[in-house]
C-alpha cells in the first residue's frame, strides 16, 4: 500500500478530539433523580436545547444524560461545515407548500449566523471562518446538476449565490478537472470538537446538570431509565440522532449511516500555493457519492465521504475506527482532486454515524400527550440544523407548559412530521448497499461518458431509497 495512504491513527473518536483533547469526565448519575426536562444525548442537539431552554427559563431544572462524553457522537467527528442545507426541504415544499419551505430555508440561513453569534458571545473559539460553501463539478453531468441546484436555491430565496466557470473556479481552488463551481455565503468552517466542548461548558455554567458515562437504556413518558437510576421529568427529549436505533423500541427508526473522514498532516506553503483555497470555503462536489472537505485552522485538509455506508443490524462503529479500504479510497480522492498532494500523509482517519429517516427528512417533534420529544434525522447536515431544532424544541416545551405562546419556529413545516420505519433486515442492509453501489457506478459512468445527463441508475436509486 502507498504509505501516505496509511493513517497514523485510526479511530480514537476523531482527529478533532486528538487535536484538542477530551475534557475531564463529568460524574455519572448516581441514583434516581428528578428534573423539569431531561435530555438524552450530549451532542449539538441536546446541548443547544439545554442552552436555549435554560437561557429562556433559568428556573428550569434540566438534566443531560450522555452515554460516553459530550461530543462523542457526530458532533465531535463531523466535517465542520456549518451551512444552511436542510434535509427534506423539497418534500416539505410538496407537503406544506413552497412558502412554508421558504420560511424553513430562511430560518436555516439565519441559523448559520446564530451559531457564530452565540459561540462568540459565550467565548467559544471554534476556529470559525465564514468563507461560505463552494461546490465543484468535475464532469458535465455534475455541472448540469450544479446548475439545476443553483436554480433551485434561487427559487428558495437564496439570491446571493454565485456560479463560476472553470477559470473562475481555478482562481479560488485548483481542483483537477473542475469544470465549474457554485458558491453560497451561507456557510462557515469550524472545529467541531471545540464547538461541542465549549457548548457543554457554557451549558454547565448556566446551571444545567450533565451526567456523562450514563447510557439511557429506555425512554418512557416522564422517565429516562439508566443502569444507575431513573430520571423522572415531565419532558424527556431524545437527542441521539445516529444512535437512536440502539434505544429500546427504536431499532427501525433513523438508520445510522456511516461517514468517514481523513485529516492530512499540515501542508507546506508550497503545497498550499499549488492548491489555492485562500477563501477557506467549505468544499464539496456534485458526485452522487459526494465528498466534503475543509481547510483546517492549522493548515491541513480534512476530507470525508461515505466509505462503507451502513453496518448490518444498525450497528455503530467502535470509537470511530474506519476500514483501511475507506482510508485508501479517501486518500485516492484527495489525490484525484489535488494531484500535487500525492505524497501528503494521512495523519488521522475516523468515522461516525448520522441519522437517516425513511423519507430523508429532518424533524423536530414534541408529543404533547406524553411529553416525549425528539429532533434529528438531519442526514449529514446537522451542524447548523441541530441549532434550529434546539430552539424549536425550546419553543415547543415552553408552549406546551404554558410559559409562552406559539412562535415562528413552532409553525415551521418540519415540526411534528412523522415517518414510517425502515424495513427489517436483511432488506435494510441490502437496500443501502445497493443504493451506494448504484451511486458509485453512476459517478464512474458519468466520468467516462462525459454525458451531461445524470445517470439513470442514480435517479432510480434515489427513487427506490425514497430520497425525492
Ligand atoms: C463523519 C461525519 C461528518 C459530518 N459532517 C457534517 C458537516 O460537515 N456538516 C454538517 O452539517 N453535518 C455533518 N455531519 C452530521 C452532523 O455531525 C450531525 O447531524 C450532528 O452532529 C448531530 O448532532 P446530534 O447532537 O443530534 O447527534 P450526535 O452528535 O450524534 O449526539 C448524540 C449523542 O447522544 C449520545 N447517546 C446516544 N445514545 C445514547 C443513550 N442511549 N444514552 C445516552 N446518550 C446517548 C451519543 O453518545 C452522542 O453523544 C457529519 C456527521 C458525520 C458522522
Amino acid at each position: 500500500m502507498d504509505t501516505s495512504a496509511r493513517s497514523a491513527v485510526n479511530g480514537g473518536i476523531s482527529f478533532w478530539f486528538a487535536d484538542d483533547g477530551i475534557p475531564p469526565a463529568r460524574e455519572p448519575l448516581t441514583g434516581d433523580a428528578s428534573a423539569d426536562v431531561v435530555i438524552v444525548g450530549g451532542g449539538y442537539t441536546g446541548l443547544w436545547t439545554a442552552y436555549y431552554l435554560k437561557k429562556a427559563a433559568p428556573f428550569l431544572r434540566i438534566t443531560v444524560l450522555e452515554q460516553r462524553f459530550c461530543g462523542y457522537g457526530a458532533s465531535g467527528r463531523n466535517g465542520g461545515w456549518l451551512y444552511n442545507g436542510i434535509a427534506g426541504r423539497g418534500r416539505y415544499a410538496r407537503l406544506h407548500g413552497h412558502e412554508a419551505a421558504v420560511r424553513l430555508q430562511r430560518a436555516m440561513n439565519d441559523t448559520v449566523a446564530e451559531v457564530v453569534r452565540v459561540a462568540a458571545e459565550e467565548g467559544v473559539d471554534a476556529d470559525v471562518h465564514r468563507g461560505g460553501v463552494l461546490e465543484v463539478a468535475r464532469t458535465p453531468a455534475q455541472l448540469a446538476r450544479l446548475r439545476a441546484f443553483h436554480e433551485q436555491e434561487l427559487a428558495f430565496g437564496e439570491k446571493d449565490r454565485e456560479l463560476y466557470g472553470a477559470r473562475a473556479t481555478a482562481e479560488r481552488i485548483r481542483v483537477a478537472g473542475a469544470v465549474g463551481a457554485g458558491w453560497t455565503p451561507h456557510g462557515a468552517r469550524l472545529h467541531p470538537a471545540k464547538l461541542v466542548k465549549g457548548l457543554a461548558a457554557a451549558v454547565e455554567a448556566l446551571g444545567v446538570t450533565i451526567h456523562e458515562s450514563t447510557p439511557v437504556t429506555g425512554i418512557r413518558p416522564r422517565h429516562a431509565d439508566t443502569p444507575y437510576g431513573t430520571v423522572r421529568a415531565p419532558y424527556v427529549l431524545r437527542c441521539t440522532e445516529g444512535f437512536t436505533a440502539g434505544l429500546r423500541g427504536q431499532r427501525r427508526a433513523w438508520l445510522p449511516m456511516n461517514s468517514s473522514m481523513i485529516a492530512t498532516e499540515p501542508l507546506t506553503g508550497e503545497q498550499w500555493a499549488a492548491v489555492g483555497w485562500e477563501g477557506r470555503e467549505t468544499l464539496g462536489d456534485m458526485a452522487h457519492a459526494y465528498m466534503y472537505a475543509q481547510r483546517t485552522a492549522d493548515g491541513r485538509i480534512a476530507l470525508g465521504g461515505r466509505g462503507v455506508p451502513y453496518r448490518f443490524g444498525s450497528r455503530t462503529d467502535s470509537d470511530g475506527r474506519t476500514q483501511e479500504a475507506t482510508v485508501r479510497a479517501l486518500h485516492d480522492l484527495l489525490v484525484r482532486f489535488f494531484p500535487a498532494l500525492a505524497g501528503v500523509r494521512v495523519a488521522h482517519a475516523w468515522s461516525g454515524v448520522l441519522g437517516v429517516p425513511r423519507d430523508w427528512c429532518a424533524t423536530v417533534t414534541l408529543d404533547r400527550s406524553t411529553g416525549l420529544g425528539w429532533a434529528g434525522g438531519y442526514v449529514g447536515s446537522g451542524v447548523a440544523t441541530a441549532n434550529l431544532a434546539a430552539r424549536t424544541l425550546r419553543d415547543l416545551v415552553r408552549l406546551d407548559s404554558g410559559q409562552a405562546g406559539p412562535t415562528e419556529l413552532t409553525g415551521l413545516p418540519w415540526v411534528g412530521h412523522r415517518v414510517r420505519r425502515w424495513e427489517p433486515e436483511p432488506l435494510r442492509w441490502l437496500g443501502v448497499q445497493g443504493m451506494y453501489a448504484a451511486y458509485r457506478t453512476a459517478d464512474r459512468r458519468e466520468l467516462v461518458t462525459h454525458s451531461a445527463r445524470s445517470s439513470r441508475l442514480a435517479r432510480l436509486a434515489d427513487r427506490v431509497a425514497g430520497r425525492h
